[in-house]
């Protein structure tokens, strides 16, 4: 009876793994804390004094989207639901596409490349403004979403290889690669610059990132094919609970196939986010904001944090979906 028991854990909790969290939440975390490091020395103090709420509440959207309906569209584009030629026949600009499309179709395939930019402008005015609290809450989101928009499989319908036998390897790739490898990654990036044209920058983060999900589906496949089932899977410790997760082995050579895709991937995310803010802050006029203190959280903010983090610790349970992340 206790046996059972624990394989019903196990059962559920696979589920959640397999899902994960889009580049897991040490992924996101990381893209931002290195962005900071990217940045001008008129912007650096700033961002590196408020650092750790940077890197904290880089994962604040994730976890919002069981609290906000209107949250889950912002992580993803399936773009192969638009036609042989995604990127042609979908417009650039939301307003377009919305006449086009439609905002409903558009929601249910998500909209990343148009929240970005929105994002971007967001930012924008709270530099404008010199609101530090909503300039770092703004910039931690953003980070997230470019974030995402980098990883291949949050611009597919086939987004956890659900249409080809390839259940959970959203998080393989996403979250079991960056936490296994990550910590040895090369995370210098350069300076971030300024990008003229924020739109097709994002569109382009988006046409690389589709471009690879064929690999990353691909590759996975072959490599299942030539591996015994009892190779494929392991189970680790998680606290007190085991969790049954794909083999370190398993999880080796589908990073040697992948031949540092997850680690391309981040560092162009890291100085991606880095020239967002950075775009944000000369859009808005260069304000001096270069102050060593480190910025008090607001009690309307800690209200909602508190509201949201409480639904996400009880949904993300029961939650086996995951493509919202
Ligand atoms: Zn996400």
């Amino acid at each position: 009876m206790k046996n059972k028991k624990v394989l019903l854990v196990i059962a559920v909790l696979v589920v959640v793994y397999g899902v994960a969290q889009a580049w897991g939440f040490w992924g996101h975390q990381c893209i931002n804390n290195k962005a900071v490091f990217t940045l001008p020395k008129s912007m650096f103090g700033f961002f590196k004094t408020n650092i750790s709420f940077i890197t904290e509440h880089a994962v604040d959207p994730d976890k919002r989207r069981y609290a906000d309906p209107e949250e889950a569209p912002r992580h993803f584009i399936d773009i192969d639901r638009y036609g042989e030629h995604p990127f042609d026949s979908l417009p650039k600009y939301w307003k377009d596409a919305v006449v086009k499309i439609g905002e409903d179709t558009l929601k249910a395939h998500g909209i990343v490349p148009y929240y970005i930019p929105k994002m971007l402008y967001r930012l924008t005015e709270a530099f404008k403004e010199k609101d530090k609290f909503k300039i770092l809450k703004l910039a931690a989101e953003l980070g997230h979403y470019i974030g995402d928009a980098h990883v291949p499989l949050h611009c597919t319908r086939n987004y956890n290889g659900q249409l080809t036998g390839q259940h959970g390897i959203h998080g393989f790739w996403e979250s079991r690669i960056p936490e296994s490898y990550g910590e040895n990654y090369d995370y210098f990036v350069g300076k971030a610059h300024y990008i003229k044209d924020p739109v097709t920058y994002t569109w382009n983060i988006i046409k690389e990132s589709y471009a690879a999900h064929d690999s990353v589906l691909q590759l996975e496949k072959e490599l299942n094919m030539r591996t015994a089932a009892d190779q494929k899977f392991a189970f680790e410790e998680r606290g007190a609970t085991l969790v049954k997760v794909y083999s370190k082995s398993y999880t080796a050579e589908y990073n040697e196939l992948l031949n540092g895709m997850v680690e391309r991937r981040m560092r162009l995310a890291i100085i991606a986010v880095g020239c967002f803010w950075y775009t944000a802050w000369v859009n808005a006029g260069m304000p001096e904001i270069n102050d060593p203190e480190i910025v008090a959280i607001t009690q309307n903010f800690r209200v909602e944090m508190d509201s949201v983090n409480t639904i996400y610790e009880s949904r993300k349970k029961l939650d086996g979906s995951g493509h919202e992340d």
